[in-house]
Order: structure tokens, then C-alpha cells, then sequence
């Protein structure tokens, strides 16, 4: 056949075409291949606060928080301006070696007043998954600058997600990862037991099982040597590995292993960060730790346009630069970029201005003390989380912890019966998770949770 330079036909589109094409064209990121969760897509085609609509014109409460990431809400008429005026007077610029853009060194600025201690040294990237990426690799460029070539393990634990490049998804680790098929990066990098209070071993208290937790780090150390070991990677709650509150004291403690081991400190704040749990960094402010770096994402622009930072130490710049190579060679081509920066200073304007964090530290524990209301409910084991980051976990037997059959995919059931009640909860594994955005009120906490313990009952109803 020969080939013809003729445009394919385009018909026109009705909204409900939408789920076809997707269905047709369309990969997902975590698609499932056996059938996709649900028969035809939700398509989603407006959002306004905590509401989004879809292609029916069918409106749901957004408890989800788009993926944890819509923390200012959707729609505000100023970011969509902030955003145009930037893309007017400057779409893009280069920001490699010596050239930058006037945002991206306002926002630079402004995320070394935020981040804690002598974290002034900002590393933009283009969202979470390729902070981390780089927050690894600075470790090991650290190291060499300081002499210490072979200081390039990193430290991670079972349940963690640090996004989705090739490295990063090496790092973390959650059930389900397709180990063999991706081929993840193995060596150099070890993972330590999840520190869920919830699932601990029968016979230890909280306080016992944090020792093993520490203790095992330790021995870890030992075995490797701190001649190898240049990082650890830590969520300050882990996110999609389960709203995993650590056990208290756990991460100082970890931390003050660290640094007796010259190891650096990765933060992963993608999720914790800006606001999710009522400050604009977790590590310090929550739980007493001064990480070396900080990755950021999500909520750093709350999801109206793809942004990610790498906030390190003083110190860590000035080893870097005076090592003996010169060059720092990472960057992308959109690190900085000059509109994704506009709209992150008028995300922490807008933030500020409106007193969002210590609303959502408020509005976050009204949430909490109702959830907790839902643990009567047969099939909920524990209902977990802090501030705006909470979950419920669903179990076959409340006494044993046992979890229900995969099969029974109770907690998508779940999130199909709040959807159809006007509400989007995220199932992942066998927990319904929430984390909406910071301007949540208490009615619409009600209306959550309320929903929530509906559609739990009348699951459990099918169950039986
Ligand atoms: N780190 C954590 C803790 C996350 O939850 C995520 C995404 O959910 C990432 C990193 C990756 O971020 P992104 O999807 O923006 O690459």
C-alpha cells in the first residue's frame, strides 16, 4: 500500500466516547491487564475544591485528592492566571549550567525559607519519582566528593513507593512490584521490615518492636559496612504503602544511626509535604528528624502543573563542589521550568494567605476522631492516619488480623459503592484510602465518612 500524507479522519467527539477511546489507545500507569478495574473508565472533565465531575455530569467528592496531590483544590481562578501571565511573558527557559528564569530562582528561595535547617540548596525535576532519582545519585556524588567512592548502598524498607523511574522504583519496594519482569536494580540496595505498628509480631509491644526495627538497621550496618552504605530512604508516614504511621521514636532513631554512620538522610516528602499533615515539612515539625534532603512534589504545585524538587544541605553542596569532578551531570530539560515555578509560588501564596496548613491540621483531626468511629465495623481491622492521610484497613477476622481472599476485592467494592454515592476513595490492596485536598471542611468530612461506613456496611452485606 502506499503510504498517503492525508490526515486520518477525525469525527467528532461526545463526551461519552471518551472511555472508548481511552479503552482503545490509552496505557495507565498500574493498568491492570487482566480487565481493567472497572468495566468503562471514570473520565473526569471538571473539578472545582474538593469536587470533580465527570463526563455525565455526575459529581463526586474527591477524598483522594486527585493522588494526594490537589492539596490547594481545583479550579482557583488565580493559579489558571498565575499560570497564563507566565506562559505569556516566558514559556520556557533553559536552566542548564548557568541560565535560569526568575520563578524558578524566587521559588529556589523560597523552598530553603520553608525546608528545614541548612536545607537552602534547591534541585528542580519533573515531579516526585525523578527527585528521588537524583536525591540517589546525589548520594553517591557526595560520597566521591568526600573521598568515600564506595559509599553508594541505599537503605530503603519493604512497603515503600518513591515513584516510578527505573531507579526509584528499585528503591522502593511495594507487594505486587513486578520484581522479574521490570528487572529493578537489586544490588547496592537493601530493604529493612516496614515499621507498621498494626502488623507487628504478636509478642512485642510498640516500644519492643521499634528496638528490632533499630536494631536491625544496626546489624544491617554492620553486616554491610558504613564504608558502603551512603543513604536511607524514608517516607516520614508511608503513603501507598499502607498510611504507615512509624512507631513513636522510630525514625529520630534511625536518623541519629545515620548520621553515627556518616549515612545521608533522604526524606521522601512527596506526599507528607505541603500541608498534607498540617506543616509544610513532615521530618522535623512531626516526628524531630533533620533530614539531608528533602524530595518534593505533588502538593508543591497541588497538581496544577507537573513539578518536583530536591531540597538538600549546605552542606552537601559544598562537598559537592569542591569534589574533583566539576560537573554535577543531572537535569532535565523542564527542571525549573518557568510556568510549573510561577505556579508553585502562588501555591505557597495562596497556602499562606488563606492559613491552609493549620486548617488542615483542624480539619485533619475532626477527620481522624470521626474515622475512628468506623473501627465498631466487623470488617474494619484499623483505621489509621494522621491529619488529612488516613486509611481503613479491612479484615476477614479483627481478632487474627487474617485478611480477606484477594478475590474478595472487598476494598474496591467499597470505592465502587462510595462512587456510586457521589464519593472517589482509593482501594489499594486491601485498604480504602483518603487524603483530600486541605480545604476540606467538616461537612464534607461528615459526608466522607458517613459514605464511607455505608458503603463498608453494604459490602460487608455481600460478604456474608
Ligand atoms: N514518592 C512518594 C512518597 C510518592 O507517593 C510518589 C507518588 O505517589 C512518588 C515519590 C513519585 O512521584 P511522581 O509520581 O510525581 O513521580
Amino acid at each position: 500500500m502506499t503510504p498517503t500524507a492525508a490526515p486520518k479522519p477525525r469525527p467528532e467527539r461526545r463526551n461519552e466516547d471518551f472511555a472508548a477511546l481511552d479503552q482503545a489507545h490509552a496505557l495507565h500507569p498500574w493498568q491492570h491487564f487482566q480487565g481493567m478495574a472497572r468495566e468503562v473508565p471514570l473520565v473526569i472533565t471538571e473539578g472545582q475544591g474538593c469536587m470533580v465531575t465527570d463526563t455525565t455530569g455526575r459529581s463526586y467528592l474527591d477524598a483522594v485528592g486527585g493522588v494526594w496531590c490537589t492539596n490547594i483544590g481545583l479550579g482557583r481562578r488565580e493559579m489558571a492566571e498565575a499560570i497564563g501571565a507566565q506562559a505569556l511573558k516566558l514559556a520556557y527557559a533553559n536552566p542548564f549550567v548557568d541560565v535560569t528564569n526568575d520563578p524558578a530562582a524566587l521559588l529556589a528561595a523560597r523552598l530553603a525559607e520553608l525546608a528545614p535547617g541548612d536545607l537552602n540548596r534547591v534541585h528542580f525535576t519533573t515531579g516526585g519519582s525523578t527527585a528521588v532519582d537524583t536525591a540517589v545519585r546525589m548520594v553517591s556524588y557526595y560520597h566521591h566528593a568526600r573521598g568515600n567512592p564506595g559509599k553508594t548502598d541505599i537503605v530503603s524498607r519493604e512497603n515503600s513507593y518513591h515513584g516510578s523511574t527505573y531507579l526509584s522504583q528499585s528503591v522502593g519496594k511495594r507487594n505486587g512490584d513486578r520484581i522479574e519482569e521490570f528487572r529493578y536494580k537489586t544490588e547496592g540496595i537493601h530493604h529493612l521490615s516496614c515499621p507498621n505498628p498494626y502488623r507487628r509480631p504478636a509478642h512485642l509491644t510498640e516500644a519492643q518492636f521499634c528496638d528490632e526495627l533499630v536494631a536491625e538497621f544496626e546489624a544491617l550496618i554492620a553486616r554491610v559496612g558504613a564504608d558502603r552504605i551512603g543513604g536511607f530512604i524514608a517516607e516520614p508516614i508511608q503513603a501507598s504503602g499502607g498510611i504507615i504511621i512509624p512507631p513513636e521514636g522510630y525514625l529520630k532513631r534511625m536518623w541519629q544511626l545515620c548520621q553515627r554512620h556518616d549515612i545521608l538522610f533522604i526524606a521522601d516528602e512527596v506526599v507528607t509535604g505541603f500541608g498534607r499533615i498540617g506543616h509544610w515539612f513532615a521530618s522535623l515539625a512531626e516526628f524531630g528528624v533533620q533530614p539531608d534532603m528533602i524530595t518534593c512534589a505533588k502538593g508543591l504545585t497541588s497538581g496544577y502543573i507537573p513539578l518536583g524538587a530536591l531540597i538538600f544541605s549546605d552542606r552537601i553542596y559544598q562537598a559537592m563542589s569542591q569534589g574533583p569532578s566539576g560537573w554535577f551531570t543531572s537535569g532535565y530539560t523542564y527542571s525549573g521550568h518557568p510556568v510549573a515555578c510561577a505556579a508553585g509560588l502562588k501555591n505557597i501564596e495562596i497556602m499562606e494567605r488563606e492559613g491552609l496548613l493549620p486548617h488542615a491540621a483542624k480539619v485533619g483531626s475532626y477527620f481522624e476522631t470521626r474515622l475512628q468511629a468506623l473501627s465498631h465495623l466487623p470488617l474494619v481491622g484499623d483505621v489509621r492516619g494522621r491529619k488529612l492521610m488516613l486509611c481503613v484497613e479491612n479484615v476477614a477476622d479483627k481478632a487474627t488480623k487474617a485478611l480477606l481472599p484477594d478475590e474478595a476485592n472487598e476494598s474496591k467494592r467499597i470505592s465502587n459503592a462510595c462512587e456510586e454515592m457521589g464519593l472517589l476513595v482509593r482501594p489499594i490492596g486491601h485498604l480504602n484510602v483518603m487524603s483530600p485536598p486541605l480545604t476540606i471542611t467538616e461537612g464534607q468530612v461528615d459526608f466522607v465518612v458517613e459514605t464511607l461506613e455505608r458503603a463498608i456496611a453494604r459490602v460487608t452485606d455481600d460478604l456474608v
